[in-house]
């Protein structure tokens, strides 16, 4: 059946794995303009989850819940553009052929003697994923058991020295639970929009193949 990578994934993976090629939410404080990176009830230099949202670090203007959803409406519309854009790109990395207009093409690659095949760059099962990804950041029980993607690597430069104790992050998860289901909403509206499309999408480009 090739609608398999619709059903839910296997618990056994963990979100680190699931959204490696996630792209992580950069968030810009309404005040101060600072731009950072945000990964849920973390340890950051640059904002804080407190009892009554969130706050940017460098100026502590605290971010109204509406603040906080447009911004991620903002990043899932970049996400979803990027799809559309529509690039496909061959699959013979001597080649690596890149074109918008997949109109022109079946599935072989075009450029003369490849035998490559062209494939989405931004794949719909991609896109599946990068909103599940953004959706995980406001899960209050992924908080809660610390279980999310790390947002930053272990030889990052800014990464904070040291980890919110988990007795705070347990307390947090619960007083943001409302903001939270607010930013959860927000994902849903556009996670059933691209599951219906994700689906089209396959049948109607079955040629491309799998992602
Ligand atoms: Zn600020
Ligand atoms: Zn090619």
């Amino acid at each position: 059946n090739r609608f398999d990578s619709l059903e839910p994934l296997e618990s056994s993976i963990s979100d680190s794995e699931r959204f490696k090629n996630s792209a992580q939410l950069t968030l810009r404080c309404p005040n101060c303009k600072n731009e950072f990176l945000f990964g849920g009830i973390v340890a950051s230099n640059h904002y804080t989850i407190c009892y009554n949202g969130l706050k940017c670090r460098n100026c502590d203007h605290l971010y109204s819940p509406i603040q906080l959803s447009c911004q991620l409406e903002r990043s899932i519309r970049a996400q979803i553009s990027l799809y559309y854009a529509g690039w496909v790109q061959c699959d013979d990395s001597t080649c690596n052929n890149q074109t918008r207009s997949i109109s022109v093409f079946g599935k072989r690659c075009l450029n003369e003697g490849c035998t490559g095949v062209m494939k989405y760059r931004y794949s719909d099962k991609q896109l599946y994923n990068q909103l599940l990804y953004f959706e995980s950041l406001f899960d209050v029980s992924k908080n809660k058991s610390q279980q999310l993607k790390p947002l930053y690597s272990p030889d990052d430069s800014d990464k904070p020295t040291h980890k919110l104790p988990t007795s705070q992050v347990a307390a947090l998860s619960e007083q943001n639970r409302e903001l939270f289901e607010i930013m959860n909403s927000v994902v849903q509206k556009y996670l059933s929009d691209c599951g219906r499309r994700y689906v089209d999408m396959k049948s109607i480009f079955s040629f491309m193949g799998p992602p």
